[in-house]
């Protein structure tokens, strides 16, 4: 059985650890915050194995070295930036996939927020709804900022996690919620699901409560990126919303 930690890090990251009960395989997905990732290894009796990064940025990596020198655990993300992640011992690329003890790991690669940019989908997590690591690609009703890739990079990216099965259980890497469902109400104020999701959305926060994980079922009806007709449509919320 596979077991997903969610805790907060930083100002607004989360960190997740899965470990699967079999073999104690025990990986951290991406390492923002070294001593919060220690400290939920401990109080689980978890030994960590495996690092997976989504991408390069300090607020994904910047427990890298620290964790695997410590650990000894391996470090998977993308082979392209092998230059700028550190420590990163196995290079993965976007339709691979690898075993985690015994359960595979696809590989999807989801360019726009960076180019090289990565997700992880589980698809035996959650008694088979799947879970995916979705880094900084897909936020609740947002998408994230486009640094490197293109509105139809991200378009893209969106459809293929879109296509994912509709259970799918999304992990995103910040709790951006309720700003984004803000914006979002710019975008569709007349979305019906969008309005009853808020009221959810703030009872959740207002105990200090996470919304992650969100699904691909939910983002389809309430998430204005990945419901964006085109590219340049996509480009058009974008910009709007770096501007909010
Ligand atoms: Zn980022
Ligand atoms: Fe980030």
């Amino acid at each position: 059985m596979l077991i997903i930690k969610l805790f907060p890090c930083l100002m607004d990251n989360y960190g997740f650890l899965i470990h699967d009960s079999e073999t104690g395989a025990t990986a951290t997905i991406d390492t923002p915050e070294a001593a919060k990732i220690n400290a939920v290894l401990a109080e689980e009796g978890w030994t960590l194995s495996e690092i997976w990064n989504t991408h390069h940025h300090f607020d994904h990596v910047g427990g890298n070295l620290e964790l695997a020198a410590q650990h000894g655990a391996i470090i998977r993300g993308p082979a392209d930036d092998a230059g700028r992640i550190a420590g990163l011992t196995h290079g993965v690329s976007g339709g691979e996939s690898f075993l985690f003890g015994g359960h595979e790991v696809r590989v999807i690669k989801t360019p726009g927020h960076t180019t090289s940019h990565i997700i992880f989908h589980v698809p035996s997590a959650h008694d088979g709804q799947g879970a995916a690591f979705v880094g900084d690609t897909i936020f609740v009703m947002g998408c994230g900022r486009l640094f490197e890739g293109t509105p139809e990079d991200m378009f893209e990216s969106m459809a293929k996690i879109a296509a994912l099965p509709a259970s799918t259980k999304l992990y995103c890497a910040h709790e951006y919620t309720l700003s984004n469902g803000k914006f979002a109400l710019t975008i569709e104020p007349e979305n019906a699901d969008l309005i009853a999701y808020m009221d959810t959305a703030k009872a959740l926060r207002s105990k200090g409560l996470p919304t992650v994980p969100t699904s691909v079922a939910q983002e389809a009806k309430i998430n204005p990126f990945m419901r964006a007709a085109s590219g340049s449509r996509l480009g058009e919320i974008r910009k709007a919303k770096d501007n909010f």
